[in-house]
């Protein structure tokens, strides 16, 4: 059996892989079994935040894997400590509670906010239509992706939608046995949307009025992706719990919870918890990739290079309106919108050697590391221009994939 026929075998069959066998990886580049080389613009889905192989993220893991690799949260582990206290002063929040991923550190903070609002009798959470928040049951309740949910019915009950950017639907349901509002500043999965100022502000508006809590789900736009710390950051305001992940463990599983002073204490011992969240070897790994964003000041850098991306992809929609209606998005959190379904360009487009993914059916979906740059960015866009004429003429379908060597 060959490795394409072993995982049907063996592995129940929720995924639609790539027809890529990964050998190796460096720097912003994957590598085949079969020799070819891809350009990684989709970073383990706004994972590898460094890239791959990033040295001083190894040393860490190699240094934490010498020492202990799993200890349990009843003992006290330095580099856990380490690694909150420099999230809390990266973002201004005052705790974190680690899972193991986005869709935990939703369950977390859907506790919370239930927790908190049940001395007030504030029972409903609300979502945004369109929204990613997880897999899990309660996680799954608030994401609003018919796809996801079908067949997994009954959710988790007092739970609503509001249409994603409509203000007047906002009002209409906020009330004052509202618990929470979870929100993506920016939606990945659902096709890289970005929140208007004016529904902000009328969220926030209106938590002053009812008491709620804002969470303002990060774990894909958050830690530098769209340029700052944060994407609520753009809008200049404070939402009380943040969920992170992906980027946070420095490509190893890790995910958390923040939360404003004011909460800090809703959940206490017992409330809540989890074997493995916050291990030692993924924190080590989540340091030494916060300590270098942070000390390279990426996040100059995310808007200088993603400004360029965004440039060059608009140069190229005024040239093909008739293939993308819209370029959007923050940073390097970029979605090119077909006007089509754009499944054949990007399968396309790894032929080409670019990694990229498709998302909500028509949106080409580009989150590459943070680290790329201008060259790169030239690359993507050479092998982009050559897949639209690829994909437009019937002439050259069997490129042999991956870039030149
Ligand atoms: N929330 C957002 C915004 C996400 O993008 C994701 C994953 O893509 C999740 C939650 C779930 O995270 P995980 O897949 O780590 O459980």
């Amino acid at each position: 059996m060959n490795l394409k026929e072993k995982e049907k075998e063996f592995i129940l069959q929720t995924y639609k892989r790539l027809p890529v066998e990964v050998d190796h990886t460096d720097g912003v580049y994957v590598y085949g079994k079969d020799g070819k080389k891809y350009l990684d613009f989709f970073g383990g889905i706004a994972v590898n935040a460094l890239g791959y192989n990033d040295t001083r993220v190894k040393a860490a893991i190699i240094n934490q894997v010498n020492r202990y690799m799993h200890m349990s949260n009843i003992f006290y582990m330095d580099v856990q400590i380490e690694l909150a206290e420099l999230i809390c002063k990266l973002s201004g929040y005052s705790k974190i509670f680690f899972t193991n991923s986005g869709t935990e550190a939703v369950e977390a903070a859907i506790k919370l906010s239930r927790r908190w609002g049940s001395k007030e009798n504030k029972v409903k959470l609300f979502a945004l239509t369109n929204s990613f928040h997880g897999r899990t049951m309660g996680a799954l309740s608030l994401t609003d992706r018919p796809k996801y949910r079908h067949g997994y019915e009954p959710f988790l009950p007092s739970v609503d939608h509001i249409t994603f950017n409509n203000v007047s639907e906002l009002r209409e349901k906020i009330d004052s046995k509202t618990a929470a509002v979870f929100i993506e500043f920016v939606q990945g999965e659902g096709g890289v949307n970005v929140v208007s100022k004016e529904f902000v502000e009328e969220l926030f508006a209106l938590r002053d009025k009812h008491k709620f809590l804002v969470v303002a789900d990060e774990i894909q736009a958050g830690i530098y992706r769209t340029g700052r710390f944060f994407a609520f950051e753009h809008y200049g305001v404070h939402p009380d719990l943040i969920t992170v992940a992906k980027p946070l463990g420095g490509s190893l599983p890790l995910g958390g919870l923040l939360v404003d002073s004011k909460y800090v204490d809703v959940l206490d011992y017992g409330a809540h918890g989890t074997t493995f969240g916050g291990n030692p070897v993924s924190c080590a790994a989540g340091l030494a990739t916060l300590n270098d964003l942070s000390e390279n000041n990426i996040g100059e850098h995310v808007t200088v290079v993603g400004g360029y991306l965004k440039q060059r992809l608009l140069e190229f929609q005024t040239k093909h309106p008739d293939f993308i209606s819209e370029i959007r998005g923050m940073g390097l959190m970029i979605g090119a919108e077909c006007k089509t379904d754009c499944g054949d360009f990007v399968n396309q487009l790894l032929s080409n050697g670019v990694l990229v993914n498709c998302t909500n059916g028509n949106v080409i979906r580009i989150l590459p590391p943070l680290v790329i740059q201008q060259e790169h960015v030239d690359v993507f866009m050479s092998a982009f221009q050559k897949t639209f004429f690829d994909v437009h003429s019937a002439t050259s379908k069997d490129f042999a994939g991956g870039l030149a060597n």
